[in-house]
């Protein structure tokens, strides 16, 4: 099972300026990975964490899909 984690900021829309769309973060993001992680939008630093964890996660088996 490849592994290939991925962070995703959470970002909204917001009105657009000079007819230019524009958006910002809402401080929340997502952890995705091939194997099926996804940890739904939570608190960045949450996010981030369970990114970083992922691969000793699944060196210490407890990731395996
Ligand atoms: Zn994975």
């Amino acid at each position: 099972m490849p592994h290939q984690p991925h962070l995703i900021p959470e970002l909204r829309d917001l009105p657009p300026e000079d007819g230019w769309p524009r958006a910002e973060a809402t401080g929340r993001a997502c952890t995705i990975c091939q194997c099926g992680l996804n940890t739904g939008f939570v608190d960045s630093s949450e996010a981030i964490q369970s990114f970083n964890a992922h691969g000793a996660e699944v060196t210490a088996g407890h990731a395996q899909a």
